[in-house]
């Protein structure tokens, strides 16, 4: 571990660790890192209404304060402007770790400050949290990412396949980054007993995902509402698979409750390519909307699709909203967010 962040631990460590929290009440403390990104904003909610305590960590790299801002004044609720890469002290039973820089453009447009952004949050901070839990006997867990299944080789995807991921290409500071986090997880599990829960998560739709952070799903519904060609890379034909936000987040907690360790898939089968998910935006949200085709990047996968027997069988979870039920969920939001963007320019 880092000498200087370890230091700072063993200050505060002095042996109290392991004293279980929240004993007599069935309250649970709870730590959101990433809180206040468009997954963890949602998990925040679904934890507050349940009656929880939740401590929301967050550094606003890409999340907004109006993701949580209905909670503000919430006596349940706490939001702490933090950077998982330094070390922090909380009692609390339960870490969910979302906290990542997740957004394609950055990795894109600025490969190497983004590689060491996410390598530190994806390492250091998932270290920190991993300390965090060890000390203080709470469990975590890791929101990883279909991405460790690289460009896959087998299809449909399960937890069992090691992944094709190329090490030296754009996407690998991410793949890796996530890699690495899902092995620091394990180590800590296996060496010093910390109650890890590991999930893989396929791609996540619905309100509240960033406008403009490149993703296939924001893209399109953002252009057809702006009236703009929806952009196909490639040849469209390349296949994803779409789950909407609630499903994931019923999928993380029933997780986090769970006696399983993971990694489990944690995803919607139904697998579209590209240009079958500009049809469904235009079914959606305007008849008229166009596509107009642009280079694909390198190293992007051709195909996934989860398999999800495993959570299945062992979470009794399965997600519920299909393609076609959960995107007219999300363009209320998006259009709202898109007039005021606008009205904010105009000004
Ligand atoms: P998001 O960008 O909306 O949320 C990430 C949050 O983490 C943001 O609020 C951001 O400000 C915060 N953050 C980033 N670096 C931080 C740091 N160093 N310290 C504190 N906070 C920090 O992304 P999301 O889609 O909500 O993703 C949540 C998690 O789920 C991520 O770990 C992501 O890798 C994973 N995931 C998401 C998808 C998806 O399709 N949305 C797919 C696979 C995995
Ligand atoms: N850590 C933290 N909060 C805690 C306990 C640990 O942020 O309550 C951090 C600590 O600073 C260290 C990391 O978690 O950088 C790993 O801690 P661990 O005790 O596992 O390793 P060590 O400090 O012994 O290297
Ligand atoms: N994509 C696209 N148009 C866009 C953005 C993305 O056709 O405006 C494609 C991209 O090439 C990839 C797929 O959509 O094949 C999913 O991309 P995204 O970045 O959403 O997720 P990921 O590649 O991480 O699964």
């Amino acid at each position: 571990a880092n000498h200087a962040a370890g230091g700072t631990y063993n200050k505060f460590a002095n042996g109290v660790g392991r004293v279980p929290v929240g004993i007599g009440s069935k309250r649970k403390r709870i730590v959101v890192t990433g809180g206040a990104g468009f997954v963890g904003s949602h998990l925040v909610d679904k934890l507050v209404a349940r009656g929880d305590d939740v401590i929301v960590i967050d550094n606003f790299f890409t999340g907004r304060k109006e993701n949580v801002v209905h909670l503000f004044g919430n006596p349940r609720f706490e939001l702490i402007r933090h950077d998982v890469v330094e070390p922090i002290l909380l009692e609390v039973d339960q870490i969910y770790h979302l906290a990542c820089p997740a957004s394609p453009v950055h990795y894109k447009y600025n490969p190497v400050k983004t590689i060491i952004s996410s390598h530190c949050t994806n390492v250091m901070g998932t270290l920190n949290m991993l300390g965090l839990a060890k000390r203080i006997g709470a469990r975590f867990l890791l929101t990883s990412t279909s991405e460790v299944y690289g460009d896959p080789l087998e299809h449909p995807q399960k937890e069992t396949y090691w992944g094709h991921v190329n090490p030296i290409g754009v996407r690998s500071c991410y793949d890796e980054g996530k890699r690495t986090a899902e092995t620091l997880a394990m180590d800590y599990h296996r060496g010093a007993g910390v109650e890890v829960r590991i999930a893989r998560i396929f791609n996540t739709y619905g309100p509240r995902m960033c406008l403009d952070d490149g993703r296939v799903v924001s893209n399109f519904v953002s252009q057809a509402i702006r009236k703009q060609p929806m952009t196909v890379y490639g040849d469209g034909k390349q296949t994803r698979s779409f789950q909407f936000v609630s499903d994931l987040v019923d999928g993380l907690v029933a997780l986090m409750e769970g006696e399983h360790v993971g990694p489990f898939n944690l995803g919607n089968p139904g697998e579209f390519t590209m240009l079958e998910l500009a049809e469904v935006v235009k079914e959606t949200i305007d008849p008229s909307a166009s596509i107009e085709f642009k280079p694909n990047t390198a190293d992007d996968p051709h195909k996934r699709k989860p398999d999800i027997s495993k959570a299945k069988d062992l979470l009794n979870w399965e997600p519920k909203i299909s393609l076609r039920d959960g995107l007219p969920r999300m363009v209320d939001d998006f259009r709202n967010r898109i007039l005021n963007e606008d009205e904010g320019k105009g000004n």
